[in-house]
């Protein structure tokens, strides 16, 4: 057959270190991976579980989940043996849920080392616990949380303090050499979070997690998100993505997929094409794409299908596409791999292309 020629991409990645999430690689041209974060109570095992499982099926392949108290650090080690993906423990101040999450099998710690106290040279032995599990540590810089010291100095969370604190935190665990570690420096603003993981990306080679902090509501935070990690992304930078909305997590995959398939950083997968429709819309557009998004739901095949609402696009974009209809005086001109195969009523157009797809995707397999 015909060789398939590689999706074009609009930048090399950058060269990071890698390092390994459990089975997932981070960096060094490893694929840029989805995350998300668990919101139940990580100390109640069952429900904890049960979103994973859902994160799971919705695609997402590395999950974190807090640990703030005692009750979370005892439930870790279930929940790290049991999800179907690998956990990363979220730990704020505490080194002994650091210790107690690289024990139970976490396949990561996110830890800021600066927010531990140096006496007892407890970050050597978190360097230390971490180095003989093969436990990589997230250190993540948040404009929120800035090191009082960087604040005084900038003023504000500028991208400059948020490098520079990120590099001081990773410093710290440098001086124990230990340099399993990926970094984010997230801010509310993308202007400001570009720029910091631009700058961060010129000063380290470590593999960078790209996140918005409180990028909000569903609506504002995807777009927040697409533009802050497609800005990035489309430059090179980026190992794995976490994409944050004041909504249910899997949403936060559905939109992290997207935004990589839109850059051609992953395989597309079922892709519609829908014209936005205008005065010379022969069909309702807008109905036949929604009917046409849900019956094709759940289809896992790289498949592109083109709606078009009449004849003037219509024929070349369905013929672009693997399936498609043009819609014209109330019919549909269903197309298949370049050709009409067939004609049919607009009240049989969405049956029409869900049958072809699945023909489609039959063959595909
Ligand atoms: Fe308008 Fe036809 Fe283009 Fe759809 S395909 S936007 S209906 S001109």
């Amino acid at each position: 057959g015909v060789p398939e020629v590689p999706a074009r991409t609009l930048a090399p990645r950058r060269q990071s270190r890698r390092i390994q999430v459990g089975p997932v690689a981070v960096g060094g041209g490893a694929p840029v991976s989805v995350q998300s974060m668990t919101t139940t109570r990580t100390s109640d095992i069952g429900a904890t579980l049960q979103q994973i499982a859902e994160l799971t099926a919705s695609g997402c392949q590395i999950v974190r989940v807090a640990c703030p108290t005692q009750d979370d650090a005892d439930a870790l080690a279930v929940i790290a043996r049991k999800s179907q993906i690998p956990v990363i423990a979220d730990i704020h101040f505490q080194p002994k849920y650091v210790f107690a999450a690289i024990e139970a099998g976490c396949a990561a710690v996110r830890v800021n080392p600066g927010n531990i106290k140096k006496f007892d040279d407890q970050v050597g032995q978190i360097a230390r616990a971490a180095k003989d599990h093969g436990t990589p540590v997230r250190i993540g810089v948040n404009a929120g949380s800035l090191d009082r010291r960087l604040l005084k100095k900038y003023g504000r969370a500028t991208p400059e303090a948020l490098v520079e604190s990120a590099l001081w935190e990773a410093s710290l665990f440098e001086e124990h050499d230990f340099r399993d570690i990926k970094i984010s420096v997230k801010h509310n603003d993308p202007v400001v979070m570009i720029e910091a993981y631009r700058q961060l990306a010129e000063q380290c080679d470590y593999p960078l997690h790209l996140g918005v902090t409180e990028a909000g509501p569903a609506f504002q935070g995807t777009i927040k998100s697409a533009v802050a990690f497609g800005a990035l992304l489309a430059e090179g930078i980026g190992d794995t993505i976490r994409v944050s909305l004041s909504a249910p997590p899997a949403e936060e995959v559905k939109v992290g997929i997207q935004i990589l398939e839109s850059l051609n950083l992953r395989q597309r997968r079922l892709e519609i094409v829908s014209c936005p429709s205008c005065g010379r819309a022969q069909v309702d557009v807008y109905r036949l794409a929604d009917e046409v998004t849900v019956g094709l739901d759940g289809l896992e095949v790289p498949l592109r299908v083109a709606v078009m609402g009449c004849v003037v696009n219509g024929p070349g974009e369905a013929r672009e596409a693997d399936l498609g209809v043009a819609s014209g005086n109330g019919k549909g001109q269903i197309f298949v791999k370049g050709e009409v195969v067939r004609t049919v009523p607009e009240s049989k157009i969405v049956e029409t292309l869900i049958e072809e797809a699945q023909r489609l995707a039959e063959q595909m397999k």
